[in-house]
């Protein structure tokens, strides 16, 4: 324990960065707050291009050693790094609900889980990635991935560690050295996972995590000349940023962002089922960017649907996310819950109804909310909220569902309730969606291409599509 050792729910969490195997500290801090009461966490080390390029100049020395490290041992390791996170996961999960508000239960359950799957997954596949062969006129053609190089990997708060793990397992896989930089407003398990990676045998360098703003160290990083790969979770506006510092280098970006993505209810759908999808987008207090956020249902239904719908919310436990029993948590930031406010406020005055919720419940927690009569090109139909904010709107024909589903700037995800198979399938060749559900939600294979249409993203992430952003793909002709 240092002065710089926080206890975070009996969990000693180091505040500095972690560069080239060594804890480093910087001059300034930033302050974490815990969103469940609002209450003080601690001070963290706060970035900056100093200790951005010293990440980038720790992670340039570590990339030949590690890219030539082979792939079996390289997998190995990862493997290591997933039983350390399998050991810790209640220390990991106590310390993201402090940090980030999300549901102690789920991150026990399941994303803590995921978060070690993801190791062992891009390990996994690493070894089973196969070189393609092709032939011309007697000359081979043999396909290669090879590491590109020192990774700047960009995350937001909302699942902090599951986001970060989902890039960073795939990185060092691909043979990648990689810097991380968490959020600010849930910084804690990235240095959690720096100490799970040391002690799994990761070499100096090849993982190095930074804390701070991302208007500072974040922007260092992106515009660094040494740096190969820029991966970012986050929004929109931070994405244009990110791509405006990566062009000077044109540095190669994957960018998940955010979402406005609709429930298509059809009149044939099992309405229970429908019902429950929808009250699923009430998960992480709405701040998930897959959310199906605005329900189209049919006109035939919709009443019904709108009944059954309030009846199970209502159901809905709100509060301490430590507890069992709780549903919903608080939103990440009384800044981020002001926001939510006054997209609900201008959405009321303009006319929408709100069947439920509508306000906020104290500085910390929004009261789930459902709005009707907004208009389709209404900023509450048009705009990412992120938080327990849902619209309904309704359509007579499967011809308007379509089009009122892809009359946004985004394209991330669509769910689909229709006890239609042949429906399904018509409508899913029409949306603009990475990722569609039909009669389920969430549910999905690492090996999946995953990412976002037009705003809602650059490129695809899972399986070989990561290994395709993260290696260098060669192609070499022999002659025979
Ligand atoms: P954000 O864009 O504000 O911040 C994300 C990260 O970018 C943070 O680490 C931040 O410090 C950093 N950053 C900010 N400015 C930067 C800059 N100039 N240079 C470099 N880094 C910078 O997003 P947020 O509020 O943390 O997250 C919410 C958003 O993320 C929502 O839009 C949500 O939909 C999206 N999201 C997308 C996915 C996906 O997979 N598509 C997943 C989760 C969240």
């Amino acid at each position: 324990m240092t002065e710089h050792t926080l206890t975070v729910a009996g969990v000693a969490v180091d505040t500095r960065h972690w560069i080239g195997g060594r804890r480093v500290a910087s001059a300034e801090t930033f302050t974490d707050v815990s969103p469940i009461d609002g209450s003080v966490i601690g001070e963290i080390s706060r970035g900056t291009a100093l200790e951005a390029a010293a990440a980038v100049a720790a992670a340039k020395a570590a990339f030949p050693a590690w890219a030539a490290t082979s792939r079996a041992e390289r997998a190995r390791i990862l493997h290591a790094v997933a039983d350390g996170v399998e050991k810790r996961i209640e220390e990991l999960s106590i310390v993201e609900t402090t940090d980030n508000g999300a549901l102690l239960r789920s991150h026990r359950r399941g994303v803590m889980p995921r978060v070690a799957h993801n190791f062992r997954f891009f390990a996994d596949w690493l070894l089973k990635l196969e070189h393609e062969d092709f032939e011309t006129r007697g000359h081979t053609n043999h396909v290669s991935w090879d590491p590109a190089g020192p990774s700047v990997l960009i995350t937001p708060w909302n699942a902090p560690l599951m986001l970060a793990t989902w890039k960073v397992a795939p990185a060092l896989a691909a043979g990648n050295t990689v810097v991380l930089k968490p959020a600010e407003w849930s910084p804690l398990t990235a240095s959690l996972l720096a100490d799970i990676a040391a002690e799994a045998g990761l070499p100096a360098g090849v993982l190095n995590v930074v804390q701070g703003y991302g208007s500072e160290v974040g922007d260092a990083l992106t515009s660094h000349p040494d740096v190969r790969r820029i991966s970012f979770t986050g929004s929109v506006p931070t994405a244009r940023r990110i791509a405006e510092s990566a062009a000077g280098n044109l540095t190669p970006l994957s960018l998940e962002l955010g979402g406005k993505s609709p429930l298509l209810v059809f009149a044939d759908a099992d309405l229970d089922l429908a019902v429950d999808l929808a009250v699923e987008q009430y998960d992480n207090a709405g701040q998930v960017c897959l959310a199906a956020t605005r329900f189209l249902v049919e006109e035939s239904v919709a009443k019904e649907f709108t009944r059954r719908f309030v009846e199970k919310a209502a159901t809905l436990t709100q509060g301490d996310p430590r507890h069992e029993t709780t549903d919903i948590g608080p939103n990440i930031h009384p800044r981020q819950l002001e926001k939510i406010d006054a997209f609900v406020q201008r959405a009321l005055a303009a006319g929408a109804r709100a069947v439920i919720g509508g306000h906020r419940k104290d500085t910390q927690y929004y009261a789930p909310t459902l709005l009707t009569d907004v208009a389709q090109d209404s900023e509450i139909v048009q705009e990412e909220v992120f938080g327990p904010v849902l619209t309904l709107q309704t359509f007579s024909t499967e011809e308007e569902a379509v089009r009122l589903a892809n009359d946004t700037r985004f394209g991330l995800a669509a769910t689909l309730a229709t006890a239609d198979a042949e429906r399904a399938e018509r409508v899913t060749a029409q949306l603009v969606a990475g990722t569609v559900w039909v009669n389920c939600f969430f549910v999905r294979d690492l090996q999946a291409p995953f990412g976002g249409s037009r705003h809602s993203g650059v490129g695809r992430e899972g399986g070989t599509w990561s290994f395709d952003f993260y290696c260098d793909v060669k192609n070499t002709v022999t002659a025979p």
